[in-house]
């Protein structure tokens, strides 16, 4: 079971940074048209256990669909490395791509599938 922590992450270039607490369960694999073409594995934590650190004047907004989630991404390499959106209850969430985490072996996680595609 991977351990309740503080990981770092962040885009390729090494423009946007961020530090978010999870204890990475779950760790969704999303059908929705966007997470299929990234190849982005999720897990989401509310907006107040995750920090951007550096960045924020390089990340571009997209949107697309019922335009719900800024799906933001680096403008310099253009990897999406985390999203903001609102929860089920209405509070700010954010889906972080545990692909672009530091820390992580993901060959130990296991992502569940999770139905973003009929949202
Ligand atoms: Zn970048």
């Amino acid at each position: 079971m991977p351990e309740t922590g503080k990981h770092s992450g962040g885009c390729h270039c090494g423009r946007v940074r961020y530090e978010v607490t999870t204890n990475l369960t779950p760790v969704m694999s999303c059908n929705c048209s966007i997470c299929q073409k990234r190849g982005a594995v999720l897990t989401f934590v509310p907006a107040a256990q995750f920090a951007l650190v550096s960045g924020a004047d390089d990340l571009t907004d997209y949107q697309f669909n019922k335009k719900i989630v800024h799906h933001l991404f680096c403008r310099t390499c253009g990897i999406g490395s985390f999203a903001r959106g609102l929860g089920p209850d209405g509070s700010e969430m954010i889906a972080v791509n545990v692909r672009c985490l530091d820390d992580i072996d993901l060959d130990a996680l296991t992502p569940m599938p999770f139905d973003g595609k009929s949202l």
